[in-house]
């Protein structure tokens, strides 16, 4: 391990804080510039490092740590609290395995956790996995802060806003005060909104949780998940829960992502503006109902939104009359994949009913705007409604 690689004693890069985002997101964790060296080190391929003697030095087995992963959690730090010293961040090999890693690192049995109910539909089974642990759980739907009627003797707050597949919002400051005011961590679910569009942490929660399989990395070709913390103490829980688990990035994925952050902001720029667009364009339908996209100024959670996102998000959802409407609205699209998932560079949509597991009428759309030219994306999705409406 010389100097210049990964977790090696180069100078620390300038700070990421008085940067504008693109800025530092092409930037991202890179380590000091260094002759002869790639600005971006290429993935480490070890299950072992080299290590005589005594038992020292940052990377000894890989599922403890990578000079890959280090890095990558670098560049996520940066992205989710930009400036701040001191800030954790600890990568997953999925979304999944970094939600349950808080959840199952910081619930003991008897403790009480409150969750959204109308949250990921994988919440559910992180459920009936805590409570088969012993731990209480209580919901509350993620709109009007109703979460804050919960928190009576709770131990954790989980939080996502805006809400997969509902987009509501919920303001995470109100109830990060009363969630520590009860004496509850909070968590929040930051994979709609990526460290662009919203900061958990300076809205006051305890973690940032995301999947980074999505906006993040934006590509569609690979899962990864991450914690972001400021208390060293809960940032080696999870890194705890990580190594007891195995739960660990492949250090291809990792690199993957790392090469994905550089394009963050001009992708969430583009994706964006481009679901902006194409809720608008909805907006004028009358066959859509329940349009919801939270930069949308007639959204009912765009006041509290604009409060604390610095962007909206790529995702759009509305219903369509019925199930088969919406079956014919996907058939019809052409620059649209019919794929789960969101985020994307690509646009892709779901009729999400055909899960089960939502609570969502037959009709609707889980909508992920991509980043293709927006009169060519708006004009596909008025084409395929238009189709949809006349083979009705
Ligand atoms: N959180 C949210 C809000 C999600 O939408 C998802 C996946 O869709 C996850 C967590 C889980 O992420 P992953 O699929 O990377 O495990």
């Amino acid at each position: 391990m010389n100097e210049h690689t990964p977790g090696g004693t180069a100078a620390a890069p300038a700070p990421a804080g008085r940067y504008g985002d693109g800025t530092r997101a092409v930037r991202a964790g890179l380590p000091a510039p260094a002759k002869n060296e790639p600005p971006l080190p290429g993935p480490v391929f070890a299950a072992h490092f080299h290590l005589p003697g005594e038992v020292s030095g940052p990377y000894t087995y890989g599922r403890d740590t990578n000079p890959t992963w280090t890095l990558l959690e670098r560049a996520v730090g940066e992205l989710e609290a930009p400036g701040e010293e001191g800030v954790e961040t600890v990568v997953f090999a999925s979304g999944m395995a970094a939600v349950s890693a808080v959840l199952l690192s910081q619930a003991r049995t008897g403790d009480t956790v409150v969750l959204p109910s109308d949250g990921y539909q994988a919440l559910p089974l992180v459920r009936e996995q805590l409570e088969a642990y012993g731990v209480r759980v209580r919901t509350a739907p993620t709109g009007r802060d109703a979460q804050l009627d919960a928190l009576d003797g709770a131990r954790l707050l989980w939080i996502e806003t805006p809400s997969n597949p509902g987009l509501d919002v919920c303001d995470v400051r109100r109830l990060t005060a009363a969630a520590h005011a009860a004496g509850a961590l909070v968590a929040v679910d930051n994979t709609l909104a990526t460290p662009l569009g919203q900061r958990p942490l300076e809205l006051g929660a305890d973690f940032s949780v995301a999947s980074g399989t999505k906006g993040l990395t934006g590509h569609g070709d690979l899962l990864l998940g991450y914690v972001v913390c400021r208390d060293p103490e809960l940032a080696a829980a999870v890194r705890r829960w990580r190594k007891i688990v195995g739960a660990i990035p492949g250090p291809m994925e990792a690199w993957l992502a790392h090469r994905s952050l550089a394009t963050l902001q001009l992708r969430a720029g583009r994706q964006w503006g481009n679901a902006l667009a194409v809720a608008e364009a909805l907006a004028d339908r009358p066959e859509v109902t329940g349009l919801r996209y939270p930069g949308l100024p007639s959204d009912p959670s765009h006041t509290t939104a604009a409060r604390q996102m610095r962007g909206f998000g790529s995702v759009v959802s509305f219903t369509l009359p019925d199930r088969a409407h919406a079956e014919r609205f996907m058939t019809a699209l052409h620059l649209v994949e019919d794929a789960t998932s969101f985020g994307g560079v690509r646009s892709t949509a779901e009729r999400r009913g055909r899960w089960g597991g939502d609570d969502v009428p037959e009709g609707f759309i889980r909508f992920s705007a991509g980043a293709e030219d927006p009169e060519d994306l708006v004009a596909d999705v008025l084409r395929a409604l238009d189709s949809a409406a006349a083979g009705a």
